[in-house]
């Protein structure tokens, strides 16, 4: 009897030691997922998000139809103040989101005092991992910045693309060469003051560059054959809206990141891509809800293929899904019977954004013209008398070229203002700030340790606990957060 149990529990020990003996040896890439997707919606709030998915279910008449992002089974709430104002900008939120601090806004991953502090991307690059940044704006504006370059201010692009020299980063994929061309740069204009061809030297450095529109089919054909770097920046500042943007001539934010997969995914120790829908929050600040909801669609085709890569990987795959913040302060259901009425939005062909306010339906005191635009582009051909005396009244101050009162519009084209608020009103959907709120984002997760990232976190936690996850180093300074809002608001 004893030797039998004697037996038995030496056979449960061995058997013990030997599944220890495995966990230990496999327990990192237990543990540590070894492909991250880190997905950042800019200006993307909760009623963004709810917006481009009723859109989606009034378009394709699919009643229950989700968002892809929407169908994670990790969910979360995220603060999103940053070290000095309860309403953040990018450069706050995203060193919070890429590196675990708060600091003050227009900052680059560092801290208030001037702190250099690691983000995930470097920490991955120490790794040894394969790293991208993928985005529809400048490859230099806030976000992607914040991951590969440390400033304190973020409007020194020209410096910001110098770092990105140095930062080891295998995959940049956006708009804005002009920071990586030298002035007179002969194949268009620049916004450097110096003679440095940064996408030349990127070139030295064994990277493929693709640069302007032209190298757009260059880029869809190519494919790589091995461990190799890539930098892309396809127009003079961001790529185009999704609902403006021509096929033939730049890539969808969801080709970056095919792309961006293909060429990481070479990479033996794994990878870290961190994918912006950064023109989300560029709609938002101008008010435009059909620029909003297809910006934010075209995300989610975007986090489409990280889910197909995902279900390639599900033990090995991450895939993490915020916002830095809300923008516009975009209310949905208003008027009679607060439902959304989106066939005014499905007729948009264009943005109010850009096109109404900077491009070729901009007003220039021609009325008739300014009608016809609108009544082709964006279905308004059936105008009310108010709503037409509203119009003409916008006219009326661009052409006394009334200053004033041009910049209630927050520097934005009245004309075009006056429309995109009548194209919202006709979809019961309202703005109340051209800048951006101080509420709380949506988060969602799928994959290995996503669990962790559920709940109600401030933005700092949610990096943080990446860093957990990754079993990266985060950089340890003293430094106190604020651990409530930094001004007091008086009530
Ligand atoms: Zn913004």
């Amino acid at each position: 009897m004893l030797r039998k149990f004697f037996s038995r529990k030496l056979a449960v020990i061995a058997l013990a030691l030997f599944l220890g003996l495995i966990g230990g040896v496999n327990s990192a890439s237990a543990h540590a997922p070894r492909y991250v997707f880190y997905f950042i919606g800019d200006g993307m709030g909760a009623a963004q998000r709810q917006a481009a998915e009723y859109y989606l279910r009034a378009e394709t008449g699919v009643k229950d139809i989700k968002l892809r992002m929407n169908q994670f089974p990790v969910a979360g709430i995220n603060t999103t103040y940053s070290a000095d104002s309860l309403v953040t900008d990018s450069a706050a939120a995203g060193t919070a989101l890429a590196a675990g601090y708060k600091t003050n806004n227009g900052i680059i991953a560092q801290l208030p005092d001037g702190t250099n502090v690691k983000s995930l991307v470097e920490a991955a690059e120490e790794k040894g991992m394969g790293t991208g940044l993928v985005t529809t704006t400048r490859i230099t504006h806030a976000t992607p910045a914040v991951f590969a370059s440390h400033n304190s201010n973020r409007d020194a692009e020209n410096e910001i693309a110098l770092d990105y020299l140095d930062s080891g980063v295998d995959f940049f994929a956006g708009g804005g060469y002009r920071h990586f061309v030298p002035q007179n740069w002969d194949g268009g204009k620049s916004k450097r003051k110096d003679d440095l061809n940064i996408a030349e030297k990127f070139k030295g450095q064994g990277y493929h560059i693709f640069l302007t529109e032209k190298d757009t089919q260059k880029f869809r054909n190519y494919k790589p054959s091995g461990q190799e770097k890539v930098f892309a920046a396809f127009t003079y500042s961001h790529l185009p809206y999704e609902l403006d943007r021509e096929n033939d001539h730049t890539p969808s934010l969801a080709e970056l990141t095919a792309k961006g997969i293909e060429v990481l995914e070479k990479y033996k120790e794994g990878f870290f891509l961190m994918v912006e829908g950064g023109r989300i929050d560029h709609a938002c600040h101008a008010h435009d809800p059909a620029g909003s909801i297809h910006d934010t669609l075209a995300f989610d085709k975007a986090l489409d293929e990280a889910y197909s890569f995902y279900q390639k990987y599900p033990d090995e795959t991450l895939i993490v899904v915020v916002a830095d913040h809300e923008t516009g302060g975009f209310g949905l259901g208003f008027g009679d019977n607060y439902f959304l009425k989106m066939d005014q939005l499905f007729k948009a062909k264009v943005t109010t954004a850009d096109v109404l306010n900077e491009g070729v339906g901009k007003y220039d005191k021609d009325r008739k013209k300014f009608f016809d635009f609108i009544a082709t582009n964006l279905g308004l051909d059936n105008l009310s008398l108010d709503e037409k005396i509203k119009i003409e009244q916008a006219m009326d101050l661009i052409d006394g070229s009334q200053k004033d009162a041009i910049a209630t519009y927050a520097g934005y084209d009245p004309a075009a203002i006056t429309v995109t608020h009548i194209m919202s009103e006709r979809a019961n959907m309202f703005w109340t700030t051209y800048a951006h709120s101080g509420t709380t984002v949506p988060l969602s997760a799928i994959g290995v340790g996503a669990e962790a990232l559920g709940g109600f976190k401030d933005n700092t936690e949610v990096a943080r606990t990446l860093f957990s996850i990754l079993e990266f180093k985060p950089t340890e300074v003293a430094f106190t957060h604020p651990t409530s809002l930094p001004k007091v608001i008086n009530y």
